[in-house]
């Protein structure tokens, strides 16, 4: 790890005014810390901003709002969140580890980088950590990588499991920076690779995310996430979806569904909801959710994966037949 400077101020404004091209923002630095090791990042100064007062989950008529340095598993844990978000609760628990739970903040998981081997190895080329050097990932191995939203110069997946709860949820992001505040919605934060992987985000420098903002939804209560993966512990998801029902009426009357890990993004599903409420049985709209894959070599079970776990997220909404 190379040398850096450190500061830890306790007020926002002196925080974002410390901030420049060569710093990083230091939350529970579960990513940054390992990144800096394997030299991938190299920052010249981290501004610590634990003592910042980004914290507090509130239930109200606006919906949920929770701080960004909030811990994971407090998220998780914490009655408003399970009670009237239970994908959100659920993606969490399903994230990492207790103790990296127990460290990682809300705002630093919606940053983490992604897990492609390819970029946390700087003796590899790679698009999105060296900009133009390549994507060995196209032709090499790329069985955990993306079916969704590739491009030929990036197919790494986003690793966040609870930003597609969130996704799902239409939750939005308040950005604080030294020119003020501003609100974006979680889907519009996030870029595509195309042709500038290294973007990954409409985050400007020395811009900070505040508070996660979720409105309310009050059939949220039925909702699910569902996670497939290597191993059932501390592992990154190959497939899964976060669904909510509105199962007024005896049918489904309305739906969210958002898939992680076969996007390069947290990605919406608009059409497998349009079907579902427009009365298709769960299979017929599970099947729209592989719509413009573009798997490469290693990983075409993806596309048949995706639509079987929302399926089974289905299954377990629609409770014993
Ligand atoms: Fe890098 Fe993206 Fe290619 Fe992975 S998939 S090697 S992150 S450019």
């Amino acid at each position: 790890m190379r040398a850096f400077d450190f500061t830890a101020p306790r007020d926002v404004a002196d925080a974002l005014g410390m901030a420049g091209d060569a710093s990083a923002f230091l939350a529970g630095g579960t990513t940054l810390v390992d990144l800096m090791k394997l030299d991938v990042l190299a920052p010249e100064q981290l501004i610590d901003i634990n003592r910042l007062p980004l914290r507090g989950i509130r239930l109200g008529p606006d919906g949920l709002r929770v701080g960004a340095l909030e811990r994971m598993e407090d998220i998780a844990r914490h009655d408003a969140v399970a009670t009237h978000y239970p994908l959100i609760a659920q993606a969490l628990l399903l994230s990492a580890s207790p103790q990296l739970r127990n460290m990682a903040s809300l705002g630093g998981n919606l940053l983490q980088r992604t897990r492609c081997g390819y970029f946390r190895d700087v003796a590899t080329p790679c698009n999105k950590r060296a900009p133009g050097s390549g994507c060995p990932a196209q032709s090499g191995d790329n069985r955990a990588h993306a079916i969704l939203g590739t491009s030929a110069s990036c197919a790494a997946t986003h690793a966040s499991d609870v930003a597609v709860a969130l996704v799902a949820l239409d939750a939005s992001l308040v950005l604080r920076g030294t020119d003020g505040e501003r609100t974006v919605s979680l889907a519009a934060f996030y870029l595509r690779p195309g042709d500038t992987p290294h973007v990954e985000n409409v985050l400007r420098p020395g811009e900070l995310i505040t508070e996660v903002i979720v409105p309310p939804l009050e059939w949220a209560r039925h909702s699910v996430y569902v996670k497939v993966r290597d191993r059932q512990s501390y592992e990154f998801s190959l497939a899964s979806a976060a669904v909510a029902v509105d199962l007024r009426g005896g049918g489904v009357h309305d739906a969210r569904v958002a898939v992680g890990g076969v996007g390069t993004v947290p990605w919406r599903l608009p059409a497998v909801e349009a079907a579902l409420r427009a009365g298709e049985s769960h299979e017929a709209a599970a099947a729209l959710a592989g719509e413009g894959a573009r798997p490469l070599a290693g990983n075409a079970f993806k596309v048949t994966l995706v639509q079987r776990v929302i399926l089974r997220a289905l299954t377990e909404l629609a409770g014993p037949r």
